[in-house]
């Protein structure tokens, strides 16, 4: 497995490779790696010649300094566990080889895609999402590249990403992976307290209650449903619930069976954020 910590060094070997017509697949993470991350390597493996993991804390997407600070970092053990998946590349820049000094998310038009749900409540977030991503398919120039559902408003706008940079690089969304519980493997499970990490599969769990009820209610009965079912919980707050469709992420007043629905769910246990979403239709 190579490493490499200059984007130059990193983009010069893989442009080599290209030429040789190696297809390259790119899984983008922040790090802390777990299963769910695994399991988008997993599938890039099957998919392409040389698989590419970039681990990089992305400040400019990040609206919390202290959420910036507390993101964990445990490169020593990720660098473990992509050896022990036979990854072939991983590029890990410092801050200052991926922006300049000062340097901003660059301002991109998502259609909309960006100003609900959690670019609603983190603001400038995508922007930030879009500015690291648009410089990691320059750098890795991947064939394609991998994305989790479990960030499924991210996917969406990977994907109007690449039709306004005219990138050419294939974005495929991955399945959610659960712990045996329920609850979605994120990096930030790590920080919670055993009395919140006992609680957090109820999320799951609610989502999965809502599917089932979606057949019979519209949108905002099912929304309101949610929105009670977590006034009465003793310590999980709910952020939002929001029922949206699929393509454009608008929200909806009544269900049809020619589009996809998703329930999408943000929630604080403590003060680690987690979110979650389900397949409705
Ligand atoms: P992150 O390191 O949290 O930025 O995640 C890197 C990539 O892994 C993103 O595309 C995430 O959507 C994806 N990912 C994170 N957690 C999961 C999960 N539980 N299941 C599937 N994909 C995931």
């Amino acid at each position: 497995m190579k490493v490499f910590s200059v984007k130059e060094l990193a983009n010069n070997y893989i442009a080599g490779l290209k030429n040789n017509g190696t297809t390259i697949g790119l899984i983008p993470t922040m790090g802390a790696l777990h299963q769910g991350h695994l399991s988008l390597i997993q599938q890039a493996k099957e998919e392409n010649d040389l698989v590419v993991v970039s681990i990089f804390v992305n400040p400019t997407q990040f609206n919390n300094s202290d959420d910036l600070d507390k993101y964990p970092r445990t490169l020593e053990e990720d660098l473990a566990k992509l050896e022990s998946v036979h990854c072939d590349l991983v590029f890990t820049p410092e801050a200052n080889d991926m922006y300049s000094e000062n340097e901003k998310a660059e301002i991109f038009n998502f259609d909309g895609l960006d100003q609900v749900m959690e670019g609603a409540f983190r603001d400038n977030h995508f922007n930030g999402v879009g500015t690291i991503v648009k410089k990691l398919f320059e750098t890795l120039l991947p064939d394609n590249a991998y994305f989790g559902e479990k960030d499924f408003q991210q996917l969406q706008i990977i994907r109007k990403l690449t039709t306004i940079t005219k990138q050419p690089v294939k974005i495929i969304g991955c399945p959610i992976h659960r712990d045996p519980d329920g609850l979605a493997m994120s990096s930030r499970n790590m920080r919670l307290t055993k009395e919140h990490r006992e609680a957090a599969p109820f999320i799951h769990q609610t989502l999965l209650a809502a599917k089932e009820m979606a057949k019979n209610t519209t949108p905002k009965q099912l929304e309101n449903w949610v929105v009670d079912k977590f006034n009465n919980h003793p310590n999980l707050v709910l952020e939002y619930f929001s029922i949206a469709k699929e393509e454009d992420l608008k929200s909806i007043s009544t269900f049809n069976n020619h589009s996809k629905y998703r329930g999408f769910i943000a929630v604080f246990a403590g003060d680690i954020r987690l979110i979650d979403n389900i397949a409705l239709y």
